[in-house]
């Protein structure tokens, strides 16, 4: 080893013991013809002391070296002098007296500062991926996911289960996106399919008797990226036989409740047991699927209270069968007609048509454009019923419940930003349950299922398949964590009748079923097992425990939000002879 100890590791203890560190020069100045190198390693860092008078050779080294050059040095820990300890540094009470200096290796001025957290362009990041992982806070994403993956291979390890890898060369394994597709040179005109997920490769272990499989499972996606997105992510793929849905969630729960306390004890679970919600307890409360339970600034139904309350707008929207609603933010009740004029355009956005308010100021006094058209009473009942405040902004939104939903689930996510209501350090982890089994794709005219294929319906809603299936439950689970969905499960099909009952419910050709999906129907016909399972998402739940606001940051090489790699450059043209090779011909597109 080019060292004996870790700059981070030196401490008191180690007093006039020599020893030999190598690492990054973090900082270099000269004081009073002493030179001061903050030496950096992943551990930590630790301040080299190089004297003219005693290793005169060392400090001529030390005037020449600079930031992010790779050193060694040799020397002896001794205290700092009285008052020049450092107490923000863990190695603060000692330094290193240097007797040699050697450069293992200059470095050019770096494209951005690494020894400061200072905004830097991410394009400018990515393209110096190598660089940016050096800086502190990545390398503490990059220790937090190691500690994540690690815990969850010991918890699993210890109650049975085993990691078994399944193959990236496959066949479309849909989970809702674009499949990626890889030609074959061995048989032209042939793809395989990277798995959107391993789905139909666990199930199948478990008609192979596996009984309990993880694997922590790269899944490819083509999709439009967003912030959460990414076109490779990383799953905890997990998988069990014999099990209900309580078994699975059980599990599932206790191994992210552990995770949590053993891996970032600073923050804390909203609750044990999780809350559990279902979804359409979750539309109606929060007005989405992935709600933030860290908050109130719940949703209220006052529809009942709008029938014959002499507003038009209300009273028509309740008479088409829509719905008026409310969130309720406290301390905006002296917003500036200008603000609530941009929280009008904010929800026109998501398809409102307008906003309706009653600001309650801080004396009591109702301000509001529509108080003209209610009686007080019907006034006094609303806000009764809202529980409304000197200091609330009473917000209703009448419209379609789709649109309804959706609105005001976006106004409670923007209170939640503007006035930081929620805390970053509770885990507002919840499941979210009974799943509609299939929602209607008005542009196919079809039905969709609402989690994939192989998700079996609530046992007694089986009938509904057929005779209603628009209300038939799923037996799916969502994982939600702060807002985000960080995994979803379900309790499979597997009866061959059934599964080819969901196909055609769904409008699957059944020579199409057969061809993508036979494997499927046959492995059922020779014993499988009851199963469930899940996929929790590690990207998105290292984003949120690590605080950082998009999963690029909590993985080593991400691409950028067009999907590109822009260190290494990909993707990239390949030469014409691999693209003959793969009977494949490029053709030109305007761009
Ligand atoms: N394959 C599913 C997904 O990727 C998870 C599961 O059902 O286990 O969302």
């Amino acid at each position: 080893m080019y060292k004996t100890h870790s700059c981070g590791e030196l401490r008191v203890e180690h007093l006039d013991r020599e020893v030999t560190l190598a690492g990054w020069v973090n900082r270099r100045r000269d004081h009073g013809g002493v030179t001061f190198i903050d030496l950096r390693d992943r551990e930590g860092i630790v301040q080299v002391v190089a004297n003219p008078e005693s290793s005169p050779s060392a400090h001529k080294v030390a005037e020449e070296i600079r930031s992010e050059w790779v050193v060694q040095v040799r020397g002896k820990v001794r205290r700092r002098p009285e008052g020049m300890e450092n107490p923000n540094l863990p190695t603060g009470e000692i330094e290193v007296d240097i007797i040699d200096l050697n450069v293992l290796n200059p470095a050019k001025t770096p494209p951005f500062l690494i020894n400061e957290e200072v905004e830097v362009d991410e394009m400018l990041r990515l393209k110096y991926r190598y660089l940016d992982l050096r800086r502190e806070r990545m390398q503490q994403n990059l220790e937090l996911r190691h500690r994540v993956v690690k815990f969850i291979r010991d918890f699993l390890d210890q109650r049975g289960f085993w990691e078994i890898e399944t193959p990236i060369l496959f066949k479309t394994t849909p989970e809702g996106a674009r499949d990626y597709i890889v030609p074959s040179r061995v048989h032209p005109g042939e793809f395989y399919a990277l798995p959107q997920s391993p789905q139909q490769l666990k199930q199948l272990l478990m008609v192979a008797g596996v009984e309990k499989y993880f694997q922590i499972a790269r899944c490819f996606r083509d999709e439009d990226q967003r912030g959460d997105r990414q076109p490779e992510f990383t799953q905890l793929d997990l998988e069990m036989s014999f099990v209900e849905r309580e078994d699975v969630i059980a599990l599932s729960e206790q191994l992210f409740t552990e995770l949590v306390e053993a891996v970032v004890p600073n923050k804390r679970l909203i609750a044990k047991p999780w809350p559990r919600f279902t979804y359409q307890e979750a539309m109606d409360r929060f007005g989405r699927d992935n709600p933030d339970i860290r908050f109130g600034l719940e949703i209220q139904d006052i529809s009942d209270l709008a029938t014959g309350c002499g507003f038009q707008e209300f009273e028509r929207a309740v008479g088409a069968g829509s719905l008026v609603r409310w969130p309720k933010a406290k301390g905006a009740g002296s917003f500036s007609r200008r603000e609530i004029d941009e929280l009008t355009d904010f929800v026109k956005q998501y398809g409102a048509k307008g906003l309706a308010y009653v600001a309650i100021d801080e004396q009591g006094e109702l301000k509001s454009p529509i108080l003209k058209f209610f009686t007080d009473e019907v006034i006094d009942t609303i806000i009764s019923r809202l529980s409304g405040e000197p200091g609330d902004l009473l917000l209703f939104v009448a419209d379609e419940r789709k649109i309804v939903s959706e609105v005001l689930g976006q106004l409670r996510l923007h209170f939640r930003d503007r006035m930081k209501l929620a805390d970053d350090d509770v885990l507002g982890f919840c499941w979210i349950l009974d799943f509609p089994f299939v929602v209607w794709n008005e542009d196919e005219k079809r039905w969709d299922p609402s989690h994939h294929l192989f998700t079996s319906p609530m046992p007694e809603d089986i009938s509904l398949v057929d005779d209603d299936p628009g209300v038939a439950r799923g037996q799916q689970y969502d994982m939600v964590l702060n807002g985000y969905e960080v995994g979803g499960g379900s309790i499979r099909i597997h009866e061959r009748e059934l599964q080819e009952k969901v196909f055609t419910l769904i409008g699957l050709d059944p020579e199409v079923a057969k061809e993508r999906f036979g494997h499927m129907l046959e492995a059922f016909e020779f014993g499988t097992p009851p199963h469930g399972g899940i996929a929790p998402g590690i990207d998105r739940i290292c984003m949120i425990l690590a605080g950082e606001p998009n999963i690029r940051e909590v993985i080593a090489f991400p691409k950028n939000q067009a999907a590109r790699d822009v260190m290494a450059g990909a993707p990239s043209i390949v030469e014409d002879k691999q693209l003959e090779e793969l009977n494949i011909r490029v053709i030109e597109t305007e761009e």
